[in-house]
């Protein structure tokens, strides 16, 4: 098939798409919006800040200082990921209590509320 017939199929699909109605899953409400300003101040500190410490990675941090800020990025990412997550979000796995502490620490690193914060919400989303 030659590519001018295939663009022609598309176009011809767009310009049909107003002839379908549009589809809304019959469970969904209306949403409600509302502004989080805790989040909008503390998520917004949290850019600020880091585009402060970019500036600072590029004309007066050290390498230890570089390397360390990336341990930390690490740990904060296994920290939600493994921890909020896939372990009290999702409960993927299970683990003792040791790890539960270890992985909580991680997450506070990530500056993203806390970790009862996370779940609640990313259960919302998934919603
Ligand atoms: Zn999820």
């Amino acid at each position: 098939m030659a590519p001018s017939s295939t663009h022609t199929e598309i176009t011809t699909i767009v310009e049909n798409e107003e002839d379908y109605p549009k589809l809304v899953a019959p469970q969904a409400a209306p949403r409600k919006y509302d502004i989080v300003y805790f989040n909008l101040l503390t998520f917004g500190y949290a850019h600020l800040i880091t585009l402060y410490g970019m500036y600072l990675a590029w004309t007066t941090a050290t390498w230890k200082t570089l390397i360390f800020n990336h341990i930390i990025f690490m740990l904060a990412a296994v920290g939600v990921t493994a921890g909020a997550h896939r372990l009290w979000t999702h409960r993927a796995y299970k683990a003792k209590m040791p790890l539960q502490i270890i992985l909580m620490v991680m997450n506070t690193l990530a500056f993203q509320n806390t970790a009862i914060h996370w779940v609640r919400e990313h259960r919302m989303h998934h919603r």
